[in-house]
């Protein structure tokens, strides 16, 4: 379709043909919150939706210093290595608050960062997670209409960005640090019920022994999980790991290899994704109606006035709450 807007139409062919350059260039421009950029977002996201091109999506979680980096640069070394182009994302929204270590940061994975066959994006520090979501999802979008074959996305093992981050991968992983059975305990039900996959990592020298007595007690707390449809037998798994010495990272790529291939050839991967952009429709509307309380002065203005009405008792809120959508055109 011809596109109108000369900064996308410099930029589709360029994204279609790798260039890491136009790649940066249009997240940027949907990590905007201005109108015009966010115009322009939709029009290349539409216009690249049509290349049809698809990667693996893999989510990525574990607390600080239980070694993602260390891991994705490993992993993500492995990969290109096999002819594969590996595109790193983050979902950190509390990276402008908290000061720790920016996800996704180049210097934490120099190497992978310096190889043609890699891309890897810092989190932007954005406030609310809804924004970082968005963000995430349409550089997802971009990275495989740039013809990424597997798109990493890191994130913190802190409440909802792991919901998150799983809500728009194919594969969930997450990554954890050999420990005494009672820490077992502490992993919250629901994080392991999304997990796929556990991989335990520092599974070398000392801390070997305790990385496999974790990877038995892991597996063991997974048998005893509900079966989930999406899964063949013997899944979700946990595994051993050592990224520091490369360890394992293989047998890791292959299991999960082997469950997206499942997943696909039994419509679990298609019906997944299915649901997924359903979801991204829906919370895009609700954004989009709820940036329109805040922004609009019309609207924001009838706000005030019917919360003020129901405040008084001079309208009662379900009746006040449908006028206001009526506004809203909704
Ligand atoms: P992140 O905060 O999760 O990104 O963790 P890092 O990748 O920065 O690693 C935290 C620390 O753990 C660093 O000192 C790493 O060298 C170390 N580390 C990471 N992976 C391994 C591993 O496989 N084995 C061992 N022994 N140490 C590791």
């Amino acid at each position: 379709p011809a596109v109108s807007d000369p900064l996308v139409a410099d930029l589709v062919p360029r994204i279609l043909a790798g260039e890491r350059r136009a790649l940066a260039r249009a997240i940027t421009l949907v990590e905007s919150g201005r109108a015009d950029h966010r115009a322009q977002a939709a029009a290349l996201l539409e216009t690249l939706a049509g290349a049809g091109r698809q990667a693996l999506r893999i989510g990525l979680s574990g607390t600080p210093g239980v070694g993602k980096s260390t891991f994705i640069e490993a992993f993500g070394l492995m990969l290109t290595g096999q002819g594969l182009k590996v595109a790193v994302l983050a979902v950190d929204p509390s990276s402008a608050r908290s000061g720790g270590s920016i996800l996704g940061d180049k210097t934490r994975m120099e190497r992978l960062s310096r190889d043609p066959m890699a891309f890897i994006r810092p989190s932007p520090s954005q406030a609310h997670l809804g924004g970082v979501a968005r963000r995430t999802r349409e550089a997802v979008a971009l990275c495989e209409a740039a013809g990424f074959d597997v798109v990493l996305i890191e994130t913190v093992g802190v409440g909802q960005s792991e919901t998150l981050v799983a809500e728009m991968t194919d594969l969930f992983i997450l990554l954890m640090a050999p420990a005494g059975g009672d820490e077992l305990q502490g992993v919250k039900r629901g994080i392991m019920e999304m997990a796929d996959m556990i991989l335990v990592n520092k599974a070398d020298g000392d801390l070997k022994p305790a990385a496999m007595r974790t990877v038995s007690d892991y597996a063991g707390a997974l048998r005893l999980l509900r079966k989930r449809p999406q899964d063949p037998e013997g899944f979700p798994k946990a595994l051993p790991v050592s990224a520091l010495e490369e360890q394992g990272l293989k047998s890791a790529w292959e299991e999960m290899s082997a469950l997206a291939a499942w997943r696909r050839a039994h419509g679990f991967f298609d019906r997944r994704r299915a649901a997924q952009a359903r979801h991204w429709f829906e919370s895009e509307v609700r954004e989009g109606l709820l940036a329109r309380l805040h922004s609009d002065p019309a609207i924001r203005a009838k706000m005030v006035a019917l919360g003020t009405a129901v405040a008084e008792g001079q309208a009662a809120p379900a009746a006040a709450a449908a006028e206001m959508l009526a506004a809203l055109g909704a």
